[in-house]
């Protein structure tokens, strides 16, 4: 982890606010998902963190990649394309999955060249790529339980179990060849059985599609969801991988390929965002603090997320309860309603650990202020 010190000198040399991206921790949890799932290659999802040095950083040590649009295609393409040709390999579809069920036609006339490997799940999508991506290959997206997840997806996208295997018929007699499967259990998923079941449910499909002469399936794709460690109660990931392990071994043969698409469990804990305070007040009888980032910003997530994060002074002392206030005139840009602080002053730092996934990546200019600096240590 980045040092207390190194995180005031940098803000000291970069100013606030400043997200701090630790390429280190990058790698270890890359190393930690390899480790753990050896049969499972990373899709890392661009939309948890799209930071250009993020993708090189993580395609250096092995990764693939999750892509929803044709920007995040783009930035893995393009940061991808200036790599060592050894360290290239056969991709596309070794290197980058579009994992988004709906594609607007001028997506897919764009990514037909590539001939990319693209998510569906449903009939009219089976059309659309008939008619803008005929060289795309396909796999089905199903919706699969996601109890307990931080971040609740199934109401969104995924087909039924029941229509599963009708689409992958459809799709191929349209022409298409669907190659396999993939789910998403729902972001920061505690709940280690959604996983279970859900290999489950795709292992009965695999089945009831080959009964039904279908046989070119190959490729199983468990999605993202793994949690991070925010704090105590999220259990490690090597308990989580041996549960996964388990079933994909005993339910599918060697020859699948199983892909996953983790986001926020690689990134998560690579970013710390400093910032200052700019204001301070009591109102109605608690100590509120203003500081230079916010909910439109680098917080984002508290919004976007569901997730809570925790202000940290560099400065010790006696606390109290405080709210944490974003710089803009907006009162939804609330960090937080309860920290635990000292008595700071104008212009002292604080800062928020574990802050890398789903923050700086949906920052806005809202209110003329600008996403917080970057900065790469260990890059
Ligand atoms: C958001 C998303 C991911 C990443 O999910 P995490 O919970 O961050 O691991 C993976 N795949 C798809 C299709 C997604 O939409």
């Amino acid at each position: 982890m980045v040092t207390k010190s190194t995180l005031k000198k940098l803000a000291k040399e970069h100013g606030t606010p400043l997200f701090v991206v630790d390429h280190d921790e990058l790698r270890r949890n890359y190393a930690e998902f390899k480790k753990y799932l050896p049969r499972v290659q990373a899709y890392f999802a661009v939309k948890a963190n799209s930071l250009p040095a993020i993708v090189r950083t993580l395609y250096k040590a092995g990764a693939s990649f999750d892509v929803a649009s044709m920007p995040e295609f783009m930035i893995v393409y393009e940061n991808i394309k200036e790599m060592p040709a050894k360290q290239r390999q056969d991709w596309i579809w070794d290197k980058i999955i579009y994992a988004n069920p709906i594609k607007a036609t001028e997506t897919l006339e764009q990514l037909d060249q590539y001939k990319p490997l693209v998510t569906f799940d449903n009939s009219e999508e089976i059309k659309k790529i008939k008619r803008h991506a005929p060289h795309a290959g396909l796999a089905l997206r199903l919706k699969v339980p996601n109890t307990g997840a931080m971040v609740e997806l199934s109401s969104k996208f995924g087909a039924a179990p029941g229509e599963a295997v009708d689409l992958i018929l459809e799709a191929n007699k349209a022409g298409l060849v669907v190659e396999g499967l993939s789910f998403h259990v729902g972001s920061q998923t505690t709940n280690f059985e959604n996983y279970v079941q859900a290999i489950n449910l795709a292992a009965n499909i695999f089945k009831e599609a080959k009964d039904r002469g279908y046989k070119k399936m190959n490729l199983l794709d468990i999605g993202g969801g793994f949690p991070a460690p925010y704090d105590a109660s999220v259990k490690p990931f090597r308990e989580l991988a041996k549960v996964i392990n388990r079933e994909i071994d005993r339910l599918f043969p060697k020859e699948v390929q199983i892909l996953a698409e983790p986001g926020r469990f690689l990134v998560a804990t690579t970013a710390t965002a400093i910032s200052k305070i700019i204001g301070k007040a009591v109102r109605d009888g608690k100590l509120c603090y203003y500081i230079n980032d916010g909910v439109y910003h680098t917080f984002s997530g508290v919004i976007f997320d569901h997730c809570h994060y925790h202000l940290k002074s560099f400065k010790k002392g006696a606390t109290q309860i405080c709210s944490v206030f974003g710089p803009t005139c907006d009162a939804l840009d609330v960090v937080s309603m309860a920290e635990n602080l000292p008595d700071l002053q104008l212009g002292d730092l604080l800062y928020s650990e574990n802050i890398g996934a789903y923050s700086h990546a949906s920052s806005t200019y809202f209110n003329g202020f600008p996403p917080a600096k970057v900065v790469h240590v260990n890059q």
